[in-house]
């Protein structure tokens, strides 16, 4: 099949940001593989290397699907194939990328590409939007792109992005794979820590160096527990899940609200799961000393949190404020680090997400469709006034074992798998 063959070719294009030729390799590459879209849509580049396509439908309204060129790096040592060789062997399309995410980026388009060949026509009209730096924060190209279209006074019925998946395993109780439609995100933030003292020679320290203190501040921050929150989105999560645990955990699902403390001490000790009920906060730089025998006059640290829905990045900046108070340890907000509220649920009664649950049940009969709260950012989050409805869904279906290929060794789809994706897309076009 020449979409295998495609997908296959398009990991061999190194696009991790800042390899611009490979991005302007990688826009002809797309040019030369989708003729239709090229002719048909109307294609636009934005801050050089997103890439934007507008499908004119029938009627009034658009839907907008988002996704991503670039890829983290990979190094090739540990890997079975070399990572941007887009191998193809054992029923796999091997590679960075082939999950994350020029899976989406060329599923997509061969879906429209298949649909413009059929001579069909959208009601709505579809956008399409690349971004070029998601995995360093969507600045230059989602950004830019939302700008793009807020300039323009373009608003989407409904946003498609990538963030959750159809993931099997994902509690040992639960045997039927889910299907995660990330209707709600969380929000992101970092924040500086900064300890000063006197420093000096360390043959005669002190007490309570900066060092120390920070210690004490990374400490607390670690143990630190946020008061857990139900969001919507979390609440209707463990309402789906509750019919395919066992008692009691089926109980205390079922009725998230009345059993919160139960479900906390219980599924909440899983990290992810964890997440999904409460801002985390999670030391992530440390920075201190020059010489083994000088006592440092500075410690900093950097404290990356993620923001449940409800609360705000001004809260949690006082939070962890208050934390640390009695430690002498400055918290600032520092403008190198993005801050991000969380984005509020997504309406999911709506006409989209039924199309989404459709199309799933219709390609993925086994899998349950559920909403979802993605504890992760996606691009997504820099289009949040211009859609009430965005979803976060990418149909990869997956055990936790192959989750950890996502940035990880060995990342490879199935080509079975990605079939089903471009089946997906068609599908849910079609439908708009
Ligand atoms: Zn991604």
């Amino acid at each position: 099949m020449e979409a295998i063959e495609r997908l296959s070719q398009s990991i061999r294009f190194k696009t991790v940001s800042g390899n611009w030729q490979e991005f302007s390799n990688f826009h002809a590459f797309l040019e030369r593989s989708f003729p239709l879209v090229y002719q048909r849509m109307k294609v636009q580049k934005i801050n050089d290397y997103s890439l934007i396509y507008n499908w004119t439908g029938k009627r009034e309204g658009a839907v907008l699907f988002l996704a991503h060129m670039d890829v983290v790096p990979a190094e090739e040592r540990d890997w079975v194939v070399p990572p941007f060789s887009g191998e193809i062997r054992d029923g796999y399309i091997w590679g960075r990328g082939t999950l994350d995410d020029k899976c989406c980026v060329m599923a997509i388009l061969e879906a429209a590409e298949k649909l413009l060949g059929e001579g069909f026509t959208p009601n709505k009209s579809i956008y399409i939007a690349f971004g070029f730096d998601e995995e360093t924060k969507g600045h230059l190209g989602a950004r830019k792109t939302a700008e793009h279209f807020r300039s323009r006074g373009i608003k989407f019925d409904a946003i498609l992005d990538e963030g959750a998946a159809i993931i099997e395993g994902f509690m040992p109780q639960i045997k039927v794979p889910l299907a995660l439609v990330g209707v709600a995100e969380k929000g992101l933030a970092s924040f500086d820590l900064i300890a000063r003292g006197d420093g000096g020679h360390s043959s005669a320290p002190k007490r309570n160096s900066p060092v120390e203190r920070m210690a004490k501040a990374i400490e607390r921050v670690s143990s630190y527990k946020s008061k857990a929150v139900l969001t919507q989105a979390v609440e209707m999560f463990f309402k789906t899940i509750s019919k395919y645990m066992s008692f009691p955990s089926s109980i205390f699902l079922k009725n998230p609200r009345l059993f919160l403390p139960f479900i906390e001490r219980s599924i909440a000790r899983n990290p992810s799961a964890n997440a999904m009920l409460r801002t985390t906060m999670c030391t992530t730089i440390v920075k201190a000393g020059m010489a083994d025998n000088v006592i440092p006059d500075l410690a900093t640290a950097t404290v990356n949190v993620r923001i449940i829905p409800g609360e705000t990045a001004q809260q949690v900046f006082d939070r962890l404020k208050n934390l640390l108070s009695d430690l002498d340890i400055e918290v600032m907000k520092n403008e190198r680090w993005e801050v991000s509220d969380p984005v509020i649920c997504s309406n999911f009664g709506g006409t989209f997400f039924e199309s989404i649950s459709k199309t799933i049940n219709d390609i993925f009969p086994q899998a349950v469709v559920t909403p979802f709260l993605t504890i992760g950012g996606t691009d997504s989050r820099h289009y949040k006034d211009l859609s009430s409805k965005i979803y976060r869904f990418a149909p990869i279906l997956m055990n936790s074992e192959e989750m950890k290929l996502v940035h990880g060794k060995n990342e490879r789809i199935s080509i079975e798998n990605y079939k089903k994706m471009i089946d997906f897309y068609y599908q849910l076009i079609k439908r708009e």
